[in-house]
């Protein structure tokens, strides 16, 4: 409740993953919301944006996502009951492990994965049977006996994860908006400007075009433009980075290359490459989890380069050798707003209790938007307070770190 008794009113800055599923919590919680976008849910220049998301639970040795995803698989499964819509298609995921070189090693950049990969896998193991997630370890034969279509040259180790899969990425942004416009929420298409230097409580905020909006409390969730929002705080703790996408065309009729028998994959050696099935009949996703150059993600040419399509067709034809010489039918430039340590920035902004600041995904936020919606609901009311291991302090205290693994 506000100091007048009435329910507060929230002003949340972004419609992607996570500010739209915050903004559907508070409604369901009783606040007066209003959600602000400059571009649209799963707008092409949001994180959030394209066709789909992978879903896992496996984190290696950092079980707090484990456990996040838990509760988001719960609500993902909840939601796609309740709307009847097929976000999630429960494909499960085959992770393939590989040695990695030295040089590989060393040249990691500290993005969303820079574990050794079989010390990933072990360490995946041991988190999901914590949390009764079931977890099989395969050897590359039994895998292949399950897989025909794959090819399992130079991989030593693979886990299938049965209850991972992938996400409708903005057709899910859209409709949460819409079930939240539905449930009494307001939205709004507005640029909001960055706010004058902030001391104690932030009273309103002005949009683009002038027009003030005032609030209880304020949640910034602007992905990628969070350190443009906050250059000060944020502006050497959230880097956006530029990351390609590909889809390749599979033989026509060809049910081998598209779920059920088709899972989620990742092929975790030197680099990360990870693909998804389906995609809504775009074709079959192939991507680089490595991190790019830092962008602008407003003015950021979204071309793919013929260096990132060369690697990805290399991978793709060592993989999957059906599939050589698959036409290129699409391709998605995306960003990364990664974080040093590639964990999330969910906390109160330092200098305004009523300012909370949600982002710093690093390529693997996405998964989570319904528990860090209901997690940041219960911050912004009031009814919680924040994990210190998504907090701004750990980056001041580590500032400079980029090799903080996880
Ligand atoms: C290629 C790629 C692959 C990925 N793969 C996965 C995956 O497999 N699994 C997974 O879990 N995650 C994945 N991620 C990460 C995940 O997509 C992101 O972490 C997540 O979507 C971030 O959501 P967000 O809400 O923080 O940001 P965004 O989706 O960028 O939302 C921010 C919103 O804020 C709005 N905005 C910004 N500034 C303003 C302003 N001034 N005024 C008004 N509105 C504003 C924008 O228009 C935007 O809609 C991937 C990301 C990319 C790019």
């Amino acid at each position: 409740m506000s100091a007048s008794g009435a329910a507060p009113h929230v002003v949340v800055v972004g419609a992607g993953a996570f500010g739209g599923w915050t903004a559907l919590a508070l409604r369901r919680r009783g606040a007066n919301v209003t959600l602000v976008d400059a571009w649209g849910p799963g707008n092409s220049r949001a994180s959030s944006g394209g066709e789909t998301r992978v879903i896992r639970a496996t984190y290696g040795s950092r079980t707090i996502y484990t456990r996040l995803a838990v509760r988001a698989l719960q609500l993902w499964t909840e939601y796609d009951a309740r709307w009847q819509r097929g976000f999630f298609r429960k494909t499960g995921a085959l992770w393939m492990f590989g040695a990695q070189t030295g040089a590989a090693a060393a040249n990691q950049p500290g993005g969303s994965h820079t574990d050794d990969p079989a010390a990933f896998g072990r360490a995946s193991v041991a988190a999901l049977r914590e949390v009764g997630l079931p977890i099989e370890e395969l050897t590359p034969a039994q895998a292949a006996r399950r897989f025909p279509q794959i090819s399992f040259e130079g991989v030593s180790g693979v886990l299938w994860e049965p209850e991972a899969g992938y996400l409708f990425a903005r057709r899910a942004c859209e409709h949460v908006v819409d079930r939240f416009i539905a449930e009494g929420g307001r939205y709004q298409r507005a640029k909001i400007r960055t706010p004058p230097a902030i001391e104690g409580a932030l009273r309103e905020i002005t949009t683009a075009e002038n027009v003030r909006m005032a609030a209880d409390v304020f949640v910034f969730a602007c992905g990628p433009w969070l350190p443009e929002i906050f250059p000060d705080l944020l502006g050497d703790k959230i880097t956006p980075t530029r990351q390609e996408v590909y889809y390749f065309g599979t033989p026509a009729g060809d049910a081998r290359f598209v779920d059920p028998s088709m899972p989620v994959w990742i092929d975790y050696r030197d680099r990360l490459f990870y693909g998804i099935p389906g995609n809504a009949n775009r074709g079959f996703k192939v991507a680089d989890d490595t991190p790019g150059p830092r962008i602008d993600p407003t003015t950021m040419a979204r071309d793919a380069t013929p260096s990132g399509i060369a690697a990805a067709r290399a991978l793709l034809e060592a993989r999957f050798p059906l599939l050589q010489g698959a036409p290129l039918l699409g391709s998605e430039v995306c960003q990364y707003e990664a974080s040093p340590d590639s964990h999330y920035i969910v906390d109160r902004h330092p200098a305004a209790p009523n300012v909370w600041i949600a982002g710093g995904g690093s390529g693997h936020g996405f998964k989570m938007g319904p528990a860090i919606g209901e997690m940041l609901a219960s911050l912004a009311l009031g009814t919680a307070t924040p994990d210190p291991q998504f907090g701004l302090a750990r980056l001041v205290a580590r500032s400079g770190d980029r090799r903080e693994a996880r």
